[in-house]
């Protein structure tokens, strides 16, 4: 504003003589001396008034962040702090996989997590599978994402449902899911707490054939076995041998058949009634289509100009990350995106739980009866080796 009227003061003769403007009488020109030096005291006015305002806003502005600082504790950044150091541990998730042999186990995996995790994978053929044990094979591999790192093992279990007679051939693997329990409860227990390697199975994706007319006494047989100690996610194999309304049906059937044989595969949390409604829809979504229908495929074809993971036939392309297609994306969004840490907790608060209060219920019952006053001998400690007595040696120094 100021410069403004400053222009006009000194510019306006040049303009009458540029412009051939009508010079301005002197009366005039005495008014507009006078208007432009009142106008230039308003103007200076103003402008200082606004200013002082200001400059009172960004005082009391900064009075008022102090004052909110002096009330911050600070506890505000604690997420922050915990996402720190979760990234900077990294992460591992054990994901069992068990159905009979060629359901595409091992094909599926390699598409969930994209890698190949079966180079050294030896095929029995049908004489050697006769007899043949369940046997637990175990695969880690470190994957990495934007930063986050996360090891994955995979739990396989091939020979399970291969065998002529297939009675309590989930024995093995109940075994070795409770195996890993103990293991954590004597490490939980014992000295060296702090770099516990926690091989607990957090989820067991169960394969069952596409071709029959619901489950198999088998199925039912190896969930209800399993339901306690895992979370069991079911899913229909090779889902591209059906037709829509066949998986339809099909998955009616397992639903009604796991209701009425009791067995507890793992529960979706429920929605918070906060939550925003496209996250509901997915949630209601994803519930809705358990048991998932999967298709697996190593290969990588071209379907509509687009290089996809899918299965050529004669008559067309099976694209596994389409949705009309199959139920693979949600299934990997639900595992790896939207519950692994929800599968963790279960695991830990409530298959871990169970375990080990049981075990605890075992040792004072033991300890009752022996009329023992600790309870050790009954927990299944291994022989201290060379660390762990220089441990036990050095706390007993501190002590
Ligand atoms: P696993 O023994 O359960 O690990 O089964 P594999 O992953 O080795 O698969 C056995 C056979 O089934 C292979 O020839 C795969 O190419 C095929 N296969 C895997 N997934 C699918 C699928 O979703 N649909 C069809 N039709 N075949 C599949």
């Amino acid at each position: 504003m100021n410069e403004f009227l400053l222009d006009l003061r000194f510019f306006y003769p040049c303009l009458v003589s540029s412009l051939k403007l009508p010079p301005l009488s002197h009366s005039i020109s005495l008014f507009l001396s006078l208007s432009v030096r009142h106008l230039l005291y308003l103007s200076e006015q103003g402008e200082s008034d606004c200013c002082r305002a200001e400059e009172r806003e960004r005082g009391q502005g900064k009075e008022n962040k102090e004052n909110q600082e002096k009330q911050y504790v600070g506890f505000a950044t604690l997420p922050n702090q915990v996402h720190r150091k979760s990234v900077k541990k990294g992460f591992d998730f054990t994901l069992m996989v068990a159905g009979e042999s060629g359901m595409g186990k091992s094909t599926l995996v390699n598409s969930l997590f994209l890698t190949d995790l079966y180079k050294d994978r030896k095929l029995l053929n049908a004489e050697e599978r006769i007899n043949q044990t369940v046997e637990i094979i175990k695969h880690t591999v470190d994957i990495e994402e934007k930063g986050v790192k996360l090891k994955l093992t995979i739990v396989d279990t091939p020979g399970f449902g291969d065998a002529v007679n297939n009675n309590e051939c989930w024995k093995p693997i109940t075994d070795y899911i409770d195996q890993q329990f103990e293991q954590y409860f004597r490490d939980e227990s014992g000295l060296n707490r702090k770099n516990i390697q926690d091989n607990r199975v957090h989820c067991c994706l169960y394969f069952i054939p596409p071709f029959g007319h619901g489950l198999r006494p088998v199925d039912v047989e190896f969930m209800k076995a399993l339901h306690e100690k895992v979370n069991i996610i079911p899913l229909i194999a090779k889902a591209d041998c059906l037709t829509p309304n066949e998986i339809k049906k099909l998955k009616d059937r397992i639903r009604e058949e796991i209701d009425k044989f009791g067995i507890k595969v793992y529960q979706f949390p429920e929605c918070d009634s906060d939550e925003d409604e496209e996250f509901k829809q997915l949630d209601k979504e994803l519930k809705e289509c358990t048991p998932f229908a999967v298709i697996g495929s190593n290969t990588v074809v071209e379907a509509r100009g687009q290089r996809v993971r899918g299965r050529l036939y004669p008559w067309g392309i099976v694209e596994v990350e389409n949705q009309s297609h199959c139920d693979f994306v949600k299934l990997r969004n639900m595992l790896i995106r939207s519950h692994m840490h929800d599968l963790k907790d279960v695991t830990c608060d409530v298959h871990y739980e169970n375990y080990r209060a049981q075990c605890i219920q075992e040792m004072t019952r033991y300890m009752r009866d022996n009329r023992m006053e600790s309870p050790l001998p009954i927990l299944p400690l291994s022989t201290p080796d060379v660390d762990t007595e220089k441990l036990i040696k050095m706390k007993d120094e501190e002590v």
